[in-house]
């Protein structure tokens, strides 16, 4: 039945599946990772609220609670490592008039308890300092100073990228059908691009692992999709927030939340509705109402002016609301990472470790390669340079001269490099998760039909094929002289 011979397989390229496939690249083994949609980060892992929580909101009984903090110190150093932009702002979770403030206490106890260090409550003296704008009946707060916050898709794809650097396979487009099995134990994969054998499979499938885990007869998972509905604001406007601002908590939800981003936008958001579809990503009225009313108790003086884009995103909740990370009991090799809604980001390398541990128990034998590469390239970011950073990259090739993405300065030549690099480009949305191009104020208004045209010439496919993201997400229906269709970048 094969075509290739893997010692792991993994199901899914967010960032569970990423950072295991991260993990597993320092072993002597041969790992491929399988992903059904052309980029990897286009789950779950695309659209939340990107911070990475210190840790003392989950229970510690829980994976979830256990899980966290680990991961938060871990992500301090990959992040230097491999050149992810993260910013360590801390968090609070702000107690008002009226509010059941012994919620603190808890939380506070809580994450001691979870080891998260540095947790202290604040009083309101403090707050109004720190947060200028915030509402003037806050009371008090935990502030959590070693919360911070990430480009999620970048962790990802960071992540993914050191993996291939240090031999492993990534197959995107590339979507698991079934699990074969022999006598109880995993022999392979069946996929849309033919199968794989592999002595151990690793289920990373977010949203659709119950569905992954059922391929070996595992029923006991069952991810219900919960929706978080978000407004982003553009990052021109400046409006002084200076740490994660959360609310007190409910009992399913941290609440709606106010946070800049590492690229200076504000996000508010999300809501937490259980929906039925694990693809419905619409945002609606009610739900964006919500979140609104929620970021003005805490920023009475906000307006929906200056928002540039509205999302949504899937927790993939399991029914027990925690993580499931644990070897399959139905069939020898197999091991589910199901069930990662929120913190799951913050724990992504923690997780991997666990599933790591649980293939050595399973008796994979993990020798460590003697030259691991331990560190990513850091990819040219000209929005982030003065102008005379640019004139020198201008100097060196004039590829970097040529602006497309106008609101957020983004070259060429840059586009290029997302198209060619490890883990290359091969949407609009991809290359705008690697650039910013059409992540502005015009939304890809502008550079949108020129980043479609680069897509074409250099996969050497017509402008028609050009996806937005997955599935048929096909941009342009015909082509219109003088726009499309004529080389809009030439010369350069
Ligand atoms: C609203 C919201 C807010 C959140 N905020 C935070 C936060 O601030 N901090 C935090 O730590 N966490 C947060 N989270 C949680 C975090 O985003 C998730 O835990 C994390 O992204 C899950 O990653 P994943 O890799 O497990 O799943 P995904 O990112 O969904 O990846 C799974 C991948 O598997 C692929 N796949 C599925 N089936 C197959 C198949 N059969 N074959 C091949 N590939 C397949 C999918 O295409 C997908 O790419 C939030 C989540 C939401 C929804």
């Amino acid at each position: 039945m094969s075509q290739n011979k893997y010692d792991v397989i993994i199901v899914g390229g967010g960032i569970s599946g990423c950072a295991v496939a991260w993990k597993l690249a320092r072993y002597n083994i041969d790992v491929l990772l399988l992903e059904k949609d052309p980029d990897v980060a286009t789950g779950t892992t695309k659209a939340n609220t990107a911070i990475i929580h210190a840790g003392y909101n989950a229970d510690p009984e829980k994976q979830k609670g256990r899980l966290n903090n680990k991961g938060n110190i871990q992500i301090k150093q990959i992040v230097k490592d491999l050149n992810i932009p993260f910013e360590e702002i801390g968090s609070l979770v702000v107690g008002m008039e009226g509010d059941n403030l012994s919620v603190l206490d808890e939380l506070l106890e809580k994450g001691k308890r979870n080891g998260v260090e540095g947790l202290e409550i604040v009083d309101k003296e403090w707050l109004l300092r720190e947060e200028p704008h915030i509402n003037k009946d806050v009371v008090a707060a935990l502030w959590a100073p070693t919360a911070g916050i990430i480009t999620p898709w970048e962790f990802a794809l960071a992540m993914a990228q050191n993996a291939v650097a240090n031999g492993v396979d990534i197959q995107l487009e590339t979507e698991v059908l079934d699990v074969y099995t022999d006598n109880g134990k995993v022999t392979g994969v069946k996929t849309n691009k033919g199968d794989y054998q592999a002595d151990y499979v690793v289920n990373a499938a977010g949203l659709y692992a119950d569905d992954v885990a059922k391929m070996v007869g595992v029923e006991k998972i069952e991810i219900h999709p919960r929706k978080g509905e978000y407004y982003i604001y553009d990052h021109a406007k400046d409006f002084e927030i200076n740490h994660v601002l959360f609310p007190i908590p409910t009992k399913i939800s941290k609440g709606i939340v106010c946070t800049p981003t590492v690229e200076d936008n504000l996000l508010i958001g999300p809501t937490s509705d259980f929906v039925d579809s694990k693809e419905d990503l619409a945002t609606s009225r009610e739900g964006l109402d919500h979140v609104f009313e929620g970021a003005k108790k805490m920023f009475p003086d906000l307006t929906l002016q200056d928002t540039i884009r509205v999302f949504a995103g899937l927790r993939a909740a399991d029914k027990t609301e925690d993580f499931v990370i644990e070897a399959a009991d139905t069939v020898d090799g197999f091991v589910n990472v199901a069930g990662i809604q929120s913190p799951g980001l913050s724990s992504a390398p923690a997780i991997a470790d666990l599933a790591a541990e649980i293939l050595e128990d399973l008796g994979l034998t993990l020798e460590e390669k003697k030259d691991v590469i331990e560190t990513r390239e850091e990819p040219v970011r000209f929005y982030e340079m003065s102008n005379e950073e640019r004139a020198k990259y201008v100097e060196k090739n004039k590829k970097y001269g040529k602006i497309i993405c106008r609101c957020e300065t983004v070259s060429y030549k840059e586009i290029l490099d997302a198209i060619h690099g490890p883990v290359g480009a091969r949407t609009v949305n991809a290359v705008k998760r690697r650039t910013r191009a059409g992540a502005g104020r015009c939304q890809g208004g502008f550079c949108g039909p020129r980043v479609t045209q680069i897509l074409a010439d250099e996969l050497g496919i017509d402008t028609t094929e050009v996806r937005l993201e997955k599935n048929n997400s096909k941009i342009v229906e015909h082509k219109i002289k003088g726009l499309l269709g004529s080389k809009v970048i030439d010369n350069a």
